[in-house]
């Protein structure tokens, strides 16, 4: 029996962690109140996977759906002369990050004995979500916007998920996703709790790669948060345990066509939102946008936004280097030589979240 609590965002409402709710009776968010634990030495011991973690994650050890994914590689690199420690978190049975959420969501949902759930994405989570699906045998059914990329549409249903495309945005796609999920289960990259837990696995394991120290900084893209508030919970249970004294400097990266995020913090009145091409991120209205702030600002952090001209010349210069990447990841580099050094400090990991060749077909 794991201890810890599903809590209300809003109201006082404290729920079991084993309720089959993604959100409050009041219709506002939930976190999830839990005491991660550390056994450093037992954690040597264990395969290179994110379970490793598993004292950290409050998903039962009983009905762990995984491929043994994560302990993605940390390289000590230079990106235009910037000394840095790239995390290639693109290495992931699906080719994305999101595997680490994929894999403690759909445990979770294991866990509860769901068969059936519902997701909204335009790529990479709709895409972690079915590969987890498939391998727990959980129906699956994804909602995403009709001009979504084609080879993430096409991975989606190779695996065997339903895909549901709608003409509109992302915002219709999200509000037909809610309007399912009031008589299903909603396996949602920006909802659903559980999801962040996968996500904060980062945090874990630069930790461990540093010989359990934190970073100065981390530099991640940001659309619906899922990276930004998977390091922060994971780096703020590394504090809670004393495993580490201070938290790494959030630092966000935005596309400038679409940076709610940034526009809030800059006061930018009225902005104006465009197509970008780091269309994984391009979110006008992320549902934890107030918990992103809140967390840039609890690490001293800051927000960028990368203009798509800054993105396209970042992409050439990571294949330059012989990374391949989406574009979608390549916005932290577009912004980097921008970035405050004092802000960067000593040692600052920057995350690569996409393979390049989810992107490929739609560059020919
Ligand atoms: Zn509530």
């Amino acid at each position: 029996m794991m201890h810890g609590n599903l809590v209300c965002t809003q109201c006082t409402n404290h729920f079991s962690l084993t309720d089959k709710i993604w959100k409050c009776h009041c219709g506002a968010l939930l976190d999830i109140e839990f005491n991660a634990e550390f056994p450093i030495d037992e954690i040597a011991k264990r395969s290179t996977s994110i379970w490793r973690y598993k004292e950290a994650i409050p998903v039962p050890d009983s009905h762990i759906i995984s491929f043994s994914e994560g302990f993605t590689s940390l390289e000590d690199a230079f990106l235009y002369n910037i000394p840095l420690l790239i995390k290639h978190d693109y290495l992931f049975p699906t080719s994305s990050f999101k595997d680490r959420g994929a894999s403690v969501l759909i445990s979770k949902i294991s866990e509860m004995g769901i068969n059936v759930i519902v997701e909204d994405s335009s790529g990479n989570a709709g895409t972690s979500i079915a590969a987890y699906a498939a391998k727990a045998g959980i129906r699956c059914r994804i909602i995403a916007p009709s001009n979504s990329s084609k080879s993430k549409q096409n991975q989606i249903i190779t695996y065997g998920a339903e895909l549901e495309l709608l003409k509109g945005d992302r915002e219709k796609v999200a509000t037909e996703a809610l309007k399912e999920a009031e008589n299903t289960y909603y396996a949602s990259h920006s909802w659903n709790p559980f999801f962040f837990q996968g996500t904060k696995t980062i945090a874990f394991e630069i930790s461990e790669q540093m010989g359990w120290k934190a970073p100065d900084s981390i530099i991640v893209p940001l659309g619906n948060g899922t990276l930004v508030l998977g390091v922060y919970l994971g780096f703020k249970d590394l504090q809670k345990a004393g495993i580490i004294t201070r938290l790494p400097r959030i630092i966000a990266v935005q596309a400038s066509e679409c940076a709610p995020v940034y526009n809030a913090i800059e006061h930018i009145k009225n902005p104006e939102y465009n197509k970008s091409i780091a269309e994984g991120i391009s979110v006008q209205n992320p549902v934890r946008k107030d918990q992103i702030i809140e967390a840039i600002g609890a690490t001293e952090g800051c927000v960028y936004a990368a203009s798509d001209n800054e993105i396209n010349m970042a992409l050439k210069h990571l294949y330059s280097k012989g990374y391949y990447v989406e574009p979608t990841s390549a916005v932290v580099v577009g912004a980097l030589r921008r970035i405050n050094p004092k802000m960067r400090g000593d040692t600052s990991v920057l995350v690569l979240t996409g393979h390049g060749l989810k992107h490929s077909f739609s560059q020919l």
